[in-house]
């Protein structure tokens, strides 16, 4: 009873609200309801990638075209990945206040919709594990939360919730040894260079509180996917995927909110 006061009381005091616009959203009246995470009129004006473009980072490419000009030049550690959104004005507002604003409403609605557009992806990839991109424990300090992290939290929860799908977060395997500069400073080739030797994954960990890690299977995933924001050049999750690959992992895909046009 208590419970249920508060929760009313909550919604009164801090209704959603659509984070493009800041309408008051209205609230969810059962089960089956579509959360209400986004106003219509606002959802229409995202730019969902529904079609594959790059092959190797879905990145939007002229129809002729396999690879993107990055894709074209670099070798890959990771197989693949695809992004929910192009990242345009109303992606960068969502993910921004996500970030520096601690609205972590918006990675719900990112996870749902995700869940959504890459459930079907993610069981025929197979993947064994989420593993957000993680942060120094410096900035993740300053920041208070990782916000790759938020986003591979609410993914999980949503598959389970619409695809009854069970993929875990693993923070344990993956950790960033060095703080870099931050990527949104730098040009492509100073990207590579600042990521390259950052990232560690460990297999010989002990597993987590919830026995994921170092007791998965005979010792190690198979195929596991990285989870981030925002794909800018790549640089950063093919480092995590470089790390992945050399203790072990057979197969790195990624999945991000959204990627740079
Ligand atoms: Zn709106
Ligand atoms: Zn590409």
């Amino acid at each position: 009873m208590l419970r249920k006061i508060i929760s009313v009381l909550l919604q009164i005091l801090f209704p959603r609200v659509c984070p493009l616009c800041g309408m008051i959203l209205p609230k969810r009246l059962k089960e089956a309801d579509q959360p209400p995470f986004i106003c219509a009129s606002c959802r229409e004006e995202l730019s969902f990638l529904s079609e594959p473009g790059c092959l190797k980072c879905s990145r939007p490419v002229p129809e002729e075209e396999e690879y993107c000009e990055e894709c074209k030049k670099k070798k890959r550690y990771f197989n693949r990945g695809r992004a929910l959104l192009l990242h345009d004005d109303n992606a960068r507002k969502i993910l921004y206040d996500l970030k520096f604003q601690n609205r972590r409403d918006n990675a719900d609605f990112i996870g749902y919709e995700m869940a959504r557009q890459f459930a079907e992806l993610s069981g025929r990839w197979k993947i064994e594990a989420l593993i957000p991109v993680p942060l120094h424990k410096r900035r993740l300090r300053q920041r208070g939360f990782n916000q790759a992290e938020t986003i591979a939290n609410a993914f999980s929860y949503w598959l389970e919730k619409e695809a009854g799908m069970k993929i875990p977060v693993d923070t344990r395997l993956l950790r960033r040894i060095y703080a870099t500069r931050p990527q949104r400073e730098l040009g492509p080739e100073e990207r590579m260079q600042n990521v390259q030797k950052a990232f560690r994954a460990d297999p010989l960990l002990p597993a987590n509180k919830s026995g994921y890690g170092a007791s998965c299977g005979n010792g190690i995933y198979q195929t596991v996917c990285l989870i981030d924001d925002i794909y800018t050049s790549g640089a950063t999750l093919d480092a995590c995927a470089a790390a992945l690959k050399k203790a072990g992992i057979r197969h790195v895909f990624f999945l991000t909110a959204s990627i740079v046009p």
